[in-house]
């Protein structure tokens, strides 16, 4: 049995130097993924860092759009009203992750945190150089096909899980993260990182920093919007491809669009490029294919994923018509 202590702060400046002390601690607040991975001996921090006494789970109105506390339970964000009316697309890619159970106790912060559910991450007994940096990618050249299209290096091709990340992805969402060093803003896309020669580093987090909250700029996206996610079954599986899409018509012309994609690369994966390719024009089923051609430009298969290559760019003209209620 793994040996490890466990405190529970209830100040954040407490919480944040019981981190920044001790490069084997680790935050928990839902701990739906890091006991998992404790149980199964892919993470064995020394201390835990109990972070659920900290007063950080509000939804509020801010200046300029909504700040959702880093622990704001995932069911209690999905039914607050302010981000139903105002982030439905945040709510459904809420409500698309995990189970009933599942959302009533992961947090905003946790879900972001969230680790890759390759199964080779999660064998101790096989190569991963996410979990044992320089050990190999098992997956490379194993089965990959829950693996990444974009994005990837020779060193991990892993997928990152969570929906909700997708969806404020395509928000242009800010993470509010204090640390040792004092508070700074990282951009909702900068958050997560593609795996390079460092896939066990996903996130640009340093030492000692805490996620405080997630804050989503008004938009123009209270309607017309769809988070569309393709599994294995009904529920309680993560996306083989999802897409969260977002229309702003005028009549039947797309004036601004937002979209990204999850299952298919290390990071949420916006796609920016076929937004621009959608304003401007009709929202017909043509448009969004030519859209869905432009997002898949670059994308590369392995010898179990190439499924993707068709379930992707089909899911994004299937996500868009949702949007734009053509379906
Ligand atoms: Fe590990 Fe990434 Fe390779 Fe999976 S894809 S085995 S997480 S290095």
């Amino acid at each position: 049995m793994n040996q490890f202590q466990y405190v529970r702060p209830t100040k954040q400046k407490a919480a944040i130097e019981a981190l920044a002390r001790d490069a084997n601690a680790q935050f928990i607040a839902g701990g739906t993924n890091l006991l998992d991975l404790m149980k199964r001996g892919v993470m064995q921090p020394q201390k835990l860092v109990d972070i659920n006494r900290l007063p950080l789970n509000k939804i509020e109105r801010m200046d300029g759009g909504i700040r959702i506390g880093a622990l704001a339970l995932n069911s209690a964000v999905a039914e607050d009203q302010l981000v139903q009316q105002q982030l439905p697309l945040l709510a459904q890619a809420l409500n698309a992750g995990a189970s009933a159970q599942l959302r009533n106790m992961a947090t905003v912060g946790g879900n972001m945190l969230q680790r890759t559910r390759c199964h080779y991450f999660y064998d101790t007994a096989l190569p991963c150089n996410k979990r044992e940096p320089g050990s190999g990618c098992g997956a490379l050249e194993g089965i990959n096909r829950m693996h990444a299209i974009f994005g990837f290096s020779d060193k991990c091709i892993a997928v990152h899980p969570s929906d909700m990340s997708v969806a404020l992805a395509a928000l242009d969402a800010t993470v509010l993260v204090s640390g040792p060093k004092g508070e700074r803003r990282i951009a909702f896309l900068d958050f997560h990182r593609l795996p390079g020669d460092t896939p066990q580093k996903d996130t640009n987090l340093e030492q000692g920093e805490l996620v405080v909250a997630v804050e989503v700029p008004e938009n123009a996206f209270p309607k017309n919007v769809h988070y569309l996610k393709v599994r294995e079954r009904a529920s309680y599986a993560f996306a083989l491809v999802s897409v969260a899409a977002a229309l702003q018509l005028d009549g039947n012309t797309i004036k601004a669009a937002r979209l990204a994609m999850g299952g298919v690369a290390h990071k949420p994966w916006r796609l920016t490029e076929a937004e621009a390719a959608l304003v401007g024009k009709p929202a017909t089923e043509e448009t969004f294919r030519q859209a869905a051609a432009v997002a898949m430009q670059g994308a590369k298969a392995f010898k179990h994923n190439a499924y993707k290559l068709k379930l992707a760019p089909n899911s994004i003209v299937q996500a868009l018509k949702n949007a734009a209620g053509l379906a």
